[in-house]
């Protein structure tokens, strides 16, 4: 069934057209990837998933439930930017124990039992008390993860999550991605500039140009139009 569908979606800044008339859906437990030249809308196509815009034009669905206008701490989603904002003044433990704040019902800081399960799922397990800026680039967006799992939300969206580490850290932290992704069986809308790591990834790809999806399908059936 479907998790999060775009009817028709248009966002407008005055003379751009960011996001053109989009309509997807996206399956449960389905890896959604967003992939295409910088600038095609797709930061803010997964920006108005997440609700921090709203279309000029348009609905965005939940399931079968109207969330277009909906707050972004109202709407079951987790989120992971490209550039980790972690909390540099709190520990690893303390940064994910941040995001159970937002759980329903909230739960607390003192849930460690929650915050070591998380650390586990990211394969963090042991570095609760460790400082964020002592960690990898790829170490700090495992934490932005688990911070962002940490209410139990439907959806995962993650920006250009690998965007700022080495080719091989990328690698890395695309492999753990998937495994996480799979272990939660989370439905996941990831966006990348990097079409090899979008093929690699996905379940599905929407090949975004011009703020439109110009091809949809699973990674076999994209780019082999003549
Ligand atoms: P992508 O993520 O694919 O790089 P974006 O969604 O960030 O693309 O941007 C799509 C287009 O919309 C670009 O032309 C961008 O400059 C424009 N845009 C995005 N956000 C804003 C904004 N807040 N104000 C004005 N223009 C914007
Ligand atoms: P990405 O690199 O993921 O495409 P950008 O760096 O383009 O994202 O955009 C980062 C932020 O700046 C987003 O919140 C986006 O909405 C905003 N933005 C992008 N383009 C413009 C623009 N032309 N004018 C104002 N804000 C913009």
């Amino acid at each position: 069934s479907i998790a999060v569908e775009l009817e028709a979606v248009t966002k407008r800044y005055a003379e751009t057209t960011a996001v053109d008339a989009v309509s997807l859906a996206v399956r449960e437990g389905e890896f959604f990837t967003l992939v295409g030249p910088s600038g095609c809308g797709k930061t803010t196509t997964l920006r108005l998933v997440a609700g921090f815009e709203s279309p000029t034009d348009g609905a965005v669905r939940f399931r079968d439930e109207d969330v277009t206008g909906v707050p972004p701490e109202d709407r079951d989603v987790g989120v992971v930017f490209q550039n980790y904002a972690l909390f540099p003044h709190m520990t690893v433990g303390e940064n994910v124990a941040y995001g159970l704040n937002f759980a329903d019902p909230p739960g607390g800081v003192s849930d460690d039992r929650r915050v070591r399960e998380l650390l586990e799922l990211v394969d963090l397990e042991g570095m609760a008390d460790r400082e964020p800026d002592r960690l990898s680039g790829g170490q700090q967006q495992r934490v932005a993860i688990a911070r962002a799992l940490a209410p139990g939300p439907d959806v995962l969206l993650l920006d250009e999550p690998m965007s700022a580490l080495d080719a091989q850290l990328r690698e890395r932290l695309r492999m753990q991605v998937k495994a996480i992704q799979q272990e939660l069986d989370i439905t996941t809308i990831y966006v990348t500039h990097d079409q090899e790591e979008a093929l690699a990834i996905s379940d599905r790809v929407a090949v975004m140009r011009d703020g439109t999806p110009e091809q949809v399908g699973p990674p076999r059936e994209i780019y082999r139009r003549p």
